[in-house]
């Protein structure tokens, strides 16, 4: 199961992993005080307006819009709620975006990926860090695979502090800033193994310009067999987001995989 960005981010958010912050709304009339609400709490005049849909890919489908101005927010905010978003991770079809969310706009010095998973083959975690943040990590994969740094950790031991340093130097961080990330990749990894999930992706987590380190976005993909013992996370279930099949087999405790 996967959830939204804004969910994922509450998420973060509790385990103190420094999030880009803001509100969903799901009908305009409620945009124009959102957009108020954001740019006080966060004190900027410009915010971003983000669409909240399963697929990542949103950026470069047109689903994540810069907003200088009040008015440009709300122009995106009327765009981008009931569009059809396609992405690469859409199919052709697309996927209705039912949610925005409204969030402060950052300055952005670098951007990072970063994300934990299973590896099947060596029966550990593996925690991967890249400087190429923002973009596609298969294309980094395929393309300049020594770009991507990993550490493998036995579930048995979890993650030790030289473990994130590792991993924050290989980001080539300094000062303040190096502490900072060694900090979110601990909190990220108990992120994971309390919440079971099957993955976790900040893509990009990024330094600002006054060398803060702030997760932009989250994905958190869930074993479905799991669920049963994290209620909370099951109610965070979108059907809208899912294959009506698979929404049908689970009225009969059923766990369908399309093949
Ligand atoms: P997706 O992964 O679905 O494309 P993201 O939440 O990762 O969605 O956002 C896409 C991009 O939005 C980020 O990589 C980031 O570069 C960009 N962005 C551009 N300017 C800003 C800004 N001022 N504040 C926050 N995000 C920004
Ligand atoms: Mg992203």
């Amino acid at each position: 199961m996967k959830i939204h960005e804004y969910q994922g981010k509450n998420i973060f958010k509790d385990f103190g992993i420094p999030i880009q912050d803001g509100y969903v709304i799901e009908d305009i009339g409620e945009a124009p005080a959102t957009i108020e609400k954001v740019q006080k709490e966060f004190n900027s005049e410009a915010v971003m307006v983000k669409a909240q849909i399963h697929a990542g890919g949103r950026g470069k489908g047109g689903g994540v819009k810069y907003s200088p101005t009040p008015e440009k927010a709300l122009e995106n905010a009327q765009n981008i709620l009931g569009m059809n978003l396609v992405t690469h991770q859409t199919g052709a079809e697309g996927q209705k975006v039912r949610k925005v969310y409204i969030t402060e706009a950052l300055d952005i010095k670098k951007e990072f990926y970063c994300a934990i998973t299973l590896d099947r083959s060596q029966t550990k975690d593996v925690f991967m860090v890249s400087t190429e943040g923002g973009v596609e990590i298969e294309k980094v994969a395929e393309e300049t695979p020594e770009k991507i740094i990993k550490v493998w950790l036995d579930p048995l031991v979890g993650m030790k502090s030289f473990h994130a340093r590792k991993l924050a130097f290989g980001l080539e961080l300094t000062g303040d800033a190096l502490k900072t990330a060694v900090k979110v990749f601990m909190k990220m990894y108990q992120c994971y193994v309390r919440t079971d999930a099957s993955l976790v992706e900040i893509n990009p987590l990024v330094l600002t310009e006054d060398d803060r380190v702030v997760a932009l976005d989250a994905k958190f993909n869930f074993d479905g067999n799991a669920l049963y013992r994290h209620p909370e996370i099951a109610a965070l279930r979108d059907q809208h987001e899912e294959d009506p099949t698979e929404v049908e087999a689970r009225k009969f405790d059923l766990n369908y995989i399309k093949l």
